[in-house]
C-alpha cells in the first residue's frame, strides 16, 4: 500500500535524553532509538525517515523540546 508522509522532523540528539516519550505518542510509529549513544550516555530518539503525518504530538510530548516538526506542501507517496 502507498505511504503518504507530509512532513518530516528533526530531533536534536545532544539535547535528547532518551526518556522514549516521542515514541509513544507517534501514531505513526516513525520514531524509534537511535543504536548509537550521545555525549551524555542516552540513546537518542531518530525519525525513520519517512511517514510522518506532521501532526506535531512528538513536539508536545517532548519535555526537553527537542523536536522540531516541518510540513510538506504537497504529500509525497511511496509504495
Ligand atoms: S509529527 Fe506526528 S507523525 Fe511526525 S514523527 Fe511526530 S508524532 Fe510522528
Ligand atoms: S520525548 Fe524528547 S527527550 Fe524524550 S526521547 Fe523523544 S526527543 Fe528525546
Amino acid at each position: 500500500m502507498a505511504k503518504r508522509t507530509l512532513g518530516y522532523i528533526e530531533i536534536d540528539q545532544e539535547r535528547c535524553k532518551g526518556c522514549g516519550l516521542c515514541i509513544d505518542a507517534c501514531p505513526v510509529n516513525v520514531i524509534k532509538f537511535s543504536e548509537s549513544f550521545n555525549s551524555k550516555g542516552y540513546h537518542p530518539a531518530e525519525y525513520i525517515g519517512e511517514g510522518c503525518i506532521a501532526c506535531m504530538f512528538c513536539y508536545y510530548m517532548c519535555p526537553d523540546v527537542c523536536i522540531t516538526v516541518y510540513k510538506y506542501k504537497q504529500p509525497v507517496v511511496t509504495k
